[in-house]
């Protein structure tokens, strides 16, 4: 009988499905004990080895939940907001750490958690990067120890692909300078400029956003003052920092009381 966590992967077949199950047979702290996708997916009852393309893994894709989370102590999933509710519920009757980095949860969604939550452990994050939870606390610290003197501007770049600006990463970042200062961002947010701006008012923070090629994420928190800036930055250049950062919940959960956490959590910030 072996300590190691066996884990299971929800949404085998996705971006990150594929990055996490390569993240976790890699790893020699964890298990791969099952892999799931939805009803009617062609990966269903194939080696997931196989199906994405490589050396058979012995582990085959499954639509049942249940009996996957029945052999885990993890699950790990990003998957859809509806999906991840009904994987919460399993997770929690299976006693199993769910570690959710499905985002775009309503507010109705993210508290319909915490009956499941009350059995188990969820940690849930955004950005489940742990350089980018590491600089979301670095910039409330910095924006606490300096005064307006500082003007603070987020900027952040993502591919072409993108759609929607400022990142939610960005708008993190945002969040944390506005509550290390004291104030609500939505008062003093500053989104783009553009023709005659006037000047800059003090104590807003700015946003700015680039659009090009390939790039996965970068993100600048500049704080200038006369004669001098500080410049905090997160560069993210592999996806594969989300599931480090996943995984690195998964095993941070065993044997944590049941109760919603996120990766502030687990990094001990
Ligand atoms: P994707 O579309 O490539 O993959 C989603 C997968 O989930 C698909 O394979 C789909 O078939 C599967 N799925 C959907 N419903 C299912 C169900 N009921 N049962 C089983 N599988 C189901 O998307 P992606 O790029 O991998 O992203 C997935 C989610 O993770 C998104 O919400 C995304 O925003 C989020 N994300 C979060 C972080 C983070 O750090 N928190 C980082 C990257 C992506």
């Amino acid at each position: 009988m072996t300590h190691i966590p066996g884990i299971v992967i929800t949404g085998a077949s996705g971006r990150m499905g594929q990055m996490l199950i390569k993240t976790v047979t890699d790893s020699d702290q964890a298990r791969l004990v099952g892999v799931i996708e939805r009803k009617g997916h062609d990966w269903i009852g194939r080696d997931v080895g196989e199906a994405m393309g490589g050396a058979t893994l012995g582990v085959t894709v499954t639509d049942d939940p249940l009996e996957a989370f029945a052999q885990a102590q993890a699950v790990i999933d990003f998957t859809a907001p509806e999906a991840t509710l009904e994987f919460a519920a399993l997770a929690a009757q299976a006693r199993c750490v769910h570690v959710i980095g499905t985002t775009g949860m309503t507010d109705e969604q993210i508290a319909a958690l915490e009956p499941a939550s009350r059995h188990a452990v969820i940690v849930r994050a955004g950005n489940m990067s742990l350089g980018v939870n590491l600089l979301v606390q670095l910039t409330k610290k910095v924006a606490a120890a300096l005064d307006e003197d500082f003007d603070i501007e987020v900027i952040e770049g993502h591919h072409h692909h993108k759609v929607d600006a400022p990142s939610g990463t960005a708008l993190m970042l945002g969040e944390a300078a506005a509550e290390g200062r004291g104030v609500r961002l939505e008062d003093v947010s500053d989104r783009g400029r553009d023709g005659i701006t006037g000047v800059r008012k003090r104590g807003d923070i700015g946003f700015h956003a680039i659009r090009g090629g390939d790039i996965v994420g970068e993100h600048d928190v500049l704080f200038a003052a006369p004669g001098e800036r500080i410049v905090l930055r997160h560069l993210a250049s592999d996806r594969a920092i989300f599931a480090r950062g996943a995984l690195k919940a998964a095993l941070w959960g065993q044997g944590k009381a049941p109760g919603q956490y996120d990766m502030v959590d687990v990094l001990g910030l």
